[in-house]
């Protein structure tokens, strides 16, 4: 038997769809590395879903190869692919209970002692007891769980994951996020999962692939993804960014930037190129990053942090946090998330403050950049 963990990485080199006249994905080169947990994500139609079939074999890619480690798979049709595919519609088969859906793909293959494998899936999901029920009988979630033991027991070098989650309400989409992680921490092979939910993605993959308009427009972990965009698209697509408008003073280790009266901070490996070379800039910093100072006291604030005036527009309660959205000259509508304050009865809307955070959470994009 093929030792699953040792399957290589999954490479597309210069893969693209074309239908008609229409591109869904454009030439891309992309390594999946094996063993790690990777997602494709994106907006309905960026292409996703376009890739992710065109690593199983269902699509023909319209150029470019696709191997596994040393082996090139292009022409190979799926089922002699080692790779399994887990759609959103599980489709279980709603007569036979839910040992003999699992054991399927082995019956099929004309395996007969199906057993000791069978109770190892059904272990490895955690529905031991639910061995004899029938589909109907188990929520959407263990109905999802049985579809990824279903293919895992195929022993798959990859599994193919399309939205899986997308059918399931939000509370069981978040445990089955966890539950999904941990399955493939356990059997160490490589998850390919497309999704167009960004916290999902960040939730579970290893590597996420953020796709706008059939082009991969970044590639990264998560955390690198969040704190570090390298264009706006990726920058609102994965949370709130408060982009704002600049001017280039000086460029070096750092770059400092005039917005809207302030000047501002920030590491230089944090700025694209065109940003470096005094191009138009737009300067972004996470919600949570930012720390709010009634303007009275704006002498309390640390030396060496970027600060920007505003009056507090809005402000909401949610529970863990309170967001606030506050003016400035140097941008309308910012976002701030303060947690664990205390409520401070003076920023209330009018307000006027200071907003101010540490340069190194400061990132630079490219103001020109083409976005579709
Ligand atoms: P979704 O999340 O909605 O499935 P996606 O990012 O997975 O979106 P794809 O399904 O890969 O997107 O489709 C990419 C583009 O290619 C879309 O514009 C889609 O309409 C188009 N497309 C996909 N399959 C075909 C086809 N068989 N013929 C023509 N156009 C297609």
């Amino acid at each position: 038997m093929t030792d699953q963990t040792t399957g290589g990485d999954v490479r597309l080199t210069g893969i693209s769809k074309t239908y008609g006249s229409f591109t869904a994905v454009h030439p891309l080169d992309l390594t999946v590395p094996q063993g790690s947990f990777f997602a494709l994500l994106g907006a309905s139609g960026c292409g996703k879903t376009t890739t992710l079939r065109m690593i199983a074999g269902l699509e023909d890619p319209t150029t470019g190869t696709i191997s596994l480690g040393d082996r090139d798979v292009t022409d190979l049709p799926p089922y002699k692919r080692p790779v399994n595919t887990v759609f959103q519609s599980y489709a279980l088969f709603p007569h036979m209970d839910i040992s003999e859906n699992i054991a399927f793909g082995l019956r099929r293959r004309g395996i007969k002692s199906v057993k000791k494998q069978v109770d190892d899936m059904l272990e490895l999901v955690q529905l031991g007891d639910k061995a004899h029920h029938k589909p109907h009988q188990l929520s959407g979630g263990q109905q999802q769980r049985v579809a990824v033991a279903r293919a895992l027991i195929n022993h798959p070098q990859v599994l193919l994951l399309d939205e899986p989650l997308g059918a399931l309400d939000l509370k069981l989409r978040r445990q089955m996020q966890l539950e999904l992680k941990r399955i493939q921490t356990e059997v160490g092979i490589t998850f390919v999962h497309v999704t167009h939910d960004q916290e999902e993605a960040m939730t579970m993959a290893d590597q996420v692939a953020v796709m706008n308009g059939g082009r991969v427009e970044q590639l990264g972990a998560p955390a690198d993804l969040y704190e570090n965009p390298r264009t706006t698209f990726v920058a609102n697509f994965l949370g709130t960014s408060n982009l704002i408008g600049a001017e280039v003073l000086e460029t070096g280790s750092d770059v400092v930037v005039s917005a809207g009266g302030a000047t501002l901070r920030l590491p230089g490996d944090r700025c694209t190129d065109a940003v470096r070379t005094g191009g138009g800039l737009l300067v972004g910093v996470r919600p949570e990053k930012i720390s709010l100072t009634h303007a009275d006291d704006a002498d309390t604030i640390a030396g060496g942090r970027n600060r920007v005036t505003g009056r507090i527009a809005d402000s909401s309660f949610i529970g863990v946090s309170t967001q606030y959205v506050v003016d400035s000259p140097a941008g309308a509508g910012l976002q701030v998330y303060e947690q664990n304050i205390e409520r401070d009865a003076r920023l209330v809307p009018g307000a006027e403050v200071v907003l101010h955070w540490n340069p190194a959470h400061t990132f630079g994009l490219d103001a020109d950049q083409d976005i579709d």
